[in-house]
């Protein structure tokens, strides 16, 4: 019944993918597919192709997004881009805390508070990933670790932002792999996350939040996956590189 309350997102996660033709071939491919989803429809592209995307989505319902944010407002941090920059272009959305980030970049908890103050502050929808790796699972700590990422992502964002947050649960081991996390278990997480956020914030709050599961979600298993009461979309990466599976995937979010 509380899936009402809350709009499904689907969010492409490109990762380090696709030249600027390639992106724009690939948009020009999805635009006509995602024009009758009732769900939201996100992008979230490499830094080099945000005006692309920008450009070819305007009058569209394809919203885009950046796949990371630094949390200074400017300075000496090269390499880095900061949330002004990114609201100034015209991006919406942007991906905090990927297990990427924090496998290979060295992200921590505390780095995914600051990077999701900064997002929230400068007007982005952010993105938060949590996720537990496999040797967690399998120790039954998931709770513990995704509660704790969860609870120190949000510290300092008021219920007023929670408004622009979507959680993304993503367990570190289906990403990428093939390996799916089965419907229960997504849905025992993600209400788990609900229930943590019910307790910072309110339960209408709680209730009203857009969360997530990513992880080999594909045109296959799509829909048992999303049919979950506590699954409210998907972070998608591989399946978001084809504008035919893209599609599967959003037309099974629009039920
Ligand atoms: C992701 O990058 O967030 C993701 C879920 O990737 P994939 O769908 O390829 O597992």
């Amino acid at each position: 019944m509380n899936k009402q309350l809350r709009q499904a997102v689907i969010a492409g996660n490109w990762k380090m993918n696709k030249t600027r033709p390639e992106a724009k071939a690939l948009i020009e491919d999805l635009k006509p597919i995602a024009a009758n989803a009732t769900c939201g429809v996100v992008i979230c592209v490499p830094y080099t192709n945000l005006e692309t995307a920008i450009e070819l989505t305007k009058g569209t319902n394809i919203k885009v997004g950046a796949e990371n944010v630094h949390f200074e407002k400017s300075g000496a941090f090269t390499g880095e881009i900061s949330a002004d920059m990114l609201t100034e272009m015209g991006v919406e959305y942007v991906i905090v805390g990927h297990s990427e980030r924090r496998q290979y970049f060295g992200e921590t908890d505390e780095t995914v508070n600051k990077r999701t103050k900064a997002a929230l502050n400068a007007g982005l929808k952010t993105i938060i990933c949590v996720g537990e790796m496999l040797d967690e699972r399998e120790k039954g700590i998931t709770e513990e670790i995704v509660g704790m990422q969860t609870k120190v992502a949000l510290l300092g964002v008021t219920a007023e932002q929670l408004k622009n947050v979507i959680i993304a649960y993503e367990p570190v081991w289906a990403i990428g792999t093939g390996k799916t996390a089965t419907a229960e278990q997504a849905n025992e997480v993600c209400s788990f996350i609900r229930q943590t956020v019910a307790k910072l914030y309110s339960q209408a709050d709680a209730d009203a939040l857009t969360i997530q599961y990513g992880g080999s979600m594909n045109p296959k298993n799509c829909a048992e996956l999303l049919a979950q009461p506590d699954v409210d979309g998907g972070l998608i990466g591989g399946a978001s590189l084809k504008a035919a599976d893209f599609g599967v995937l959003l037309e099974a979010a629009s039920k």
